[in-house]
């Protein structure tokens, strides 16, 4: 019976706490570890875009020489740091491989199931109006500097409208009138309507602060090191703060969950992938949508209470530490493209790791080793988007209810683990 159900939840990241509601939702008791705070991980400072329209995978055709020609022009994102790192380069060699036409088809299709079940959950949990986290349906505009690039997008938008996903071209002039806070000097822009965006953090507290109304446990500062295992099943977790037992457990430690899983001599190929944003005042003029950058692969989000530059992409390890040069790609970056880049307060810089597999799909799945551990990681540049489907789909299956879409494509067996 759900309702006797005592379920602990390794990490309070936006993962985290959507598993939490949807097993509350179904009367299970529910309590979250978390090693520092609840939301201090990937969940707090990313952009904030709840980016439905983003079937398409990051080991795409051309991912590779397409990084490699901005690498040489100087506005790649990416940097992987050169050491020897065998989890790393192994990741790095799946990835290249992934980078085929049959995983774009299988992976697009994939991932349009979850985001779009993952859009009409977010619809109900919104509906309520009792999260406030400068909620907004505006679109995003994907703004091209190169007028080839402007139209190579047409074979990207022939492909998404194929899913009732396609943009509306806009040329230079219909771009600035729809937002004239992007410099003159821009080839044009591809918008959708059907992208949302949100304050992130604001979402994590409004949504905390609510479960733990309705009874939700949780324990901060308290870091899970081991496993206690008996007849394949977790019977308690070993912290900082001393063993837990519960009747279940989830495991979503976001880009920490592959060192958590060692405990359990279970190999996940999650690497972490460091982004960086800054978050400012607003600028003058302040966009009103928000703006994909496309060449330099970065985001610009307007709220009403503020405006943020993410991006970067960094393969350097498990350090969160602030490198200033990561941090003025991004100002230059949104320099290229806005009339204003910048507020005039800054008020955070930030970095951290979003957990990326190299198929560029989430895991969620039970271990297979542990019949009452399931495993909710993995989720890349799209965590925030992906929380409702993922915190569903785990939900049901820790209940042993029929998950309502196909849980297949995120199950673990396919990395052969
Ligand atoms: C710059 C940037 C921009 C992004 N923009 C977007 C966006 O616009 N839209 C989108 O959908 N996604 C975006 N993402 C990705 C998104 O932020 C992540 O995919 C998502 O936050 C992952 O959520 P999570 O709960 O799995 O991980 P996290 O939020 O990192 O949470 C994991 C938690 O587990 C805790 N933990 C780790 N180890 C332990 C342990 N041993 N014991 C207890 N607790 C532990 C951590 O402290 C952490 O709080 C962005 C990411 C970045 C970096």
């Amino acid at each position: 019976m759900a309702d006797s159900k005592n379920i602990t939840i390794i990490g309070g990241g936006i993962i985290g706490l959507a598993c939490a509601h949807y097993l509350m939702n179904e009367g299970a008791r529910v309590r979250i570890i978390e090693k520092n705070e609840v939301g201090s991980g990937a969940s707090h400072g990313n952009c904030g875009l709840l980016y439905f329209t983003d079937i398409i995978p990051l080991c795409s055709p051309g991912a590779v020489s397409k990084e490699i020609l901005r690498t040489l022009c100087g506005t790649s994102p990416l940097y992987i740091k050169p050491e020897m790192d065998f989890n790393r380069f192994f990741w790095l060699l799946k990835f290249a491989s992934h980078c085929r036409y049959t995983h774009y088809r299988k992976a697009s299709i994939e991932k349009y199931e979850i985001l779009t079940y993952s859009l009409n959950l977010f619809d109900q949990i919104f509906a309520a109006g009792d999260i406030q986290c400068d909620f907004e349906k505006k679109g995003i505009l994907s703004v091209f500097k190169n007028p080839k690039n402007l139209d190579g997008f047409q074979a990207t938008n022939d492909f998404l409208s194929r899913f009732n996903l396609g943009y509306k071209r806009l040329d230079r002039d219909d771009t600035l009138d729809l937002e004239p806070a992007l410099s003159a000097d821009i080839a044009g822009s591809w918008y959708n309507e059907i992208d949302q965006h949100l304050k992130p953090d604001r979402l994590v507290k409004a949504w905390k602060d609510k479960l733990v109304a309705k009874g939700l446990v949780i324990v901060e500062n308290c870091e899970v090191s081991g496993f206690h295992i008996h007849n394949r099943k977790v019977k308690t977790i070993r912290t900082s703060q001393g063993q837990f037992a519960s009747d279940a457990f989830v495991l979503a430690a976001g880009a920490w969950s592959a060192p958590v899983a060692e405990h359990l001599n279970l190999l996940l190929p999650v690497q972490p992938g460091k982004g960086y944003s800054i978050t400012m005042d607003r600028p003058d003029p302040c966009p009103e949508i928000p703006c994909m950058l496309y060449e330099r692969n970065m985001v610009v989000t307007p709220w009403k209470s503020g405006y943020r530059l993410g991006g970067t992409m960094e393969f350097s390890g498990y350090g969160t530490g602030l490198n200033p040069r990561r941090l003025k790609k991004l100002l230059d970056g949104a320099g290229a493209y806005m009339k204003a880049p910048a507020g005039d307060l800054c008020l955070e810089e930030w970095a951290s790791l979003r957990p990326m597999t190299y198929d560029d799909m989430p895991i969620i799945d039970r271990s297979p080793d542990h019949d009452n551990l399931v495993i909710a990681t993995g989720h890349g540049m799209l965590g925030l988007t992906l929380a409702t489907g993922t915190g569903k789909l785990v939900s049901d299956m820790l209940l042993e209810k029929k998950t309502e879409i196909s849980a297949t494509p995120y199950r673990i067996t396919r990395f052969g683990t």
